[in-house]
């Protein structure tokens, strides 16, 4: 096991692995066992520097290859990585703990499929013409430069690839930085764009925590900076992008709200809050943690979701018949058991959970709590982890008012049979990123990200075109030139 998950070395950089061992060590814990599995090495400054470098000099000659050329890099990756889906599934699942029975579908499948998209736009990106009586304009779009990639651990190789392949696309080169929770699976999509036909230097992988974030976004080569975390670091990595004017994109937290209408199909909402709120065991930004349930059909709710919840099969993520997995880290457990004891204290029900799982590694199970008053500390902070939050309602514009009644806006849903009421629910909810009568969909043709608190800027679709390019406009004078003197 621990041959198979110690990386050949700490950083992918300049096309090659790259270590430097004065760096401070970073274990890598499998969430499942609580063992050591592997150790890498945190960034230096000498590493940092040669990342950016070679993703400078690699830039140049990148941007200027047909958007086509670049396309067809992105999207020979996307095969490799669908072949090799197993192999990566499985080190997602000792990256992060997650069951093999998610990883096999979720991760390196929403990789490939963000790179064989944004390989597709890469050749259509194009400015435009604009008529201006005899002259006229045209518009460029160009890339940014070196971009800068930081990572959450809840999905390492979605996140690297949802990052490079617009910024590649759109002829940026990255230097990405993974969670220091989970360093693994990004070195192997560095390894896999390198043999699809990358430039050296075009993606490189770096290690580190916190500070190894901030050498990289503080660095004069850097044009733009994605990071996906938590409200806290997005504050500090928005700040440190701002002293320079650089671009971001920041994809934070959320405590994002599920409605549920009395009309709605009971067992399609429950299907939708099991899945915004325990996928991932809950380690999800955009889970609908706040479920609220009409008060005519609250009983009814959470009778079909704890009979439901029997469904969970807790136990070796390696094992496919495996749902339901570790949180990632020990830390993280200690985070969550914190927040549950709050909402006991604070005189929220506990339906059913609440609990660590006798077992080795950091397996919490399933949590459910009822009669939830918006006030309490598990009805307005981010707890990421399998904690439902059930409040009731009695209309449509109270659970609207009480919905938006955050400082976040990452996601929203509802669940009803009345096509007037969802759309209008829809539109009055502060969120970035909605769903009707289903919950957590994430296809990279639809824009992802959130408003307030929970980010600037999106990734996938078309959408994130915009936040890896800039126009030149340039006015074109067809006649003699008028001065006044
Ligand atoms: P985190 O904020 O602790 O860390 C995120 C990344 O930022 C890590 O790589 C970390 O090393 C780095 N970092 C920390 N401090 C930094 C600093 N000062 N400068 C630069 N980089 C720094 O978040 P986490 O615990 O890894 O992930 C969980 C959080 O991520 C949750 O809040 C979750 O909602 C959010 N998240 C958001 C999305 C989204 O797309 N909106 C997706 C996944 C996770």
């Amino acid at each position: 096991m621990t041959q198979d998950t110690q990386p050949v070395a700490s950083h992918y950089v300049d096309g090659a692995y790259l270590e430097d061992t004065d760096g401070t060590p970073i274990p890598v814990i499998y969430a499942a066992t609580g063992v050591r599995i592997a150790t890498v090495h945190a960034a230096t400054p000498a590493v940092i520097d040669k990342a950016l470098a070679a993703a400078a000099r690699a830039q140049s000659d990148w941007a200027r290859l047909p958007g086509r050329e670049r396309g067809r890099v992105l999207i020979r990756a996307a095969q490799i990585l669908r072949e090799r889906n197993r192999e990566m599934s499985v080190l997602e699942t000792f990256d992060t703990g997650k069951p093999l029975q998610e990883t096999l579908v979720a991760d390196a499948a929403s990789a490939a499929d963000a790179l064989e998209y944004f390989g597709g736009l890469a050749g259509s990106l194009t400015g435009e013409h604009i008529p201006l009586g005899g002259d006229w304009a045209y518009t460029m779009r160009e890339p940014l430069g070196v971009c800068v990639g930081i990572g959450a651990w809840n999905y390492p190789t979605q996140i690297a690839a949802w990052k490079a392949a617009p910024a590649l696309a759109c002829g940026n080169a990255m230097v990405f930085k993974p969670s220091e929770v989970t360093p693994l699976c990004a070195l192997k999509l560095a390894e896999i764009l390198t043999e699809a036909g990358a430039p050296a230097g075009l993606f490189n992988v770096v290690q580190g925590a916190g500070e190894a974030g901030q050498a990289l976004i503080s660095d004069p080569r850097v044009a733009k900076v994605s990071l996906t975390g938590s409200v806290p670091t997005g504050r500090k990595v928005y700040a440190a992008a701002a002293a320079d004017m650089k671009h971001v994109t920041m994809e934070l937290g959320g405590k994002s709200p599920l409605l549920i209408f009395e009309d709605a199909d009971l067992d399609n909402a429950v299907s939708g809050a099991i899945l915004a709120n325990f996928y991932s065991s809950g380690q999800i930004c955009s889970n609908g943690t706040r479920v609220f349930i009409q008060k005519s059909v609250k009983q009814a709710f959470l009778a079909r979701l704890t009979d439901r919840l029997k469904g969970v099969v807790m136990g070796d993520p390696l094992d496919e018949a495996t749902n339901f997995g570790p949180m990632v880290s020990a830390r993280q457990i200690e985070i969550v058991e914190g927040y549950i004891a709050k909402g006991v204290e604070e005189g929220a029900r506990l339906v059913t959970g609440g609990r660590r799982a006798d077992r080795e590694g950091f397996f919490l199970e399933p949590t459910v709590f009822a009669d939830v008053t918006d006030d309490m500390t598990i009805a307005r902070e981010e707890i990421f982890g399998p904690v439902m939050a059930v409040f009731d309602f009695e209309d449509e514009d109270e659970a609207v008012a009480r919905a938006n009644a955050t400082e976040f806006g990452l996601s929203a849903g509802v669940f009803t049979r009345d096509i007037s009421r969802a759309h209008r629910v829809i539109g009055a909810l502060k969120a970035g990123t909605c769903f009707i009568n289903s919950y957590n969909d994430a296809p990279v043709e639809m824009p992802f990200g959130g408003v307030r608190m929970s980010g600037v800027g999106r990734e996938n679709a078309k959408a994130a075109i915009e936040h890896y390019s800039q126009l030149k406009s340039v006015y074109v004078r067809m006649g003699d030139v008028e001065a006044p003197y």
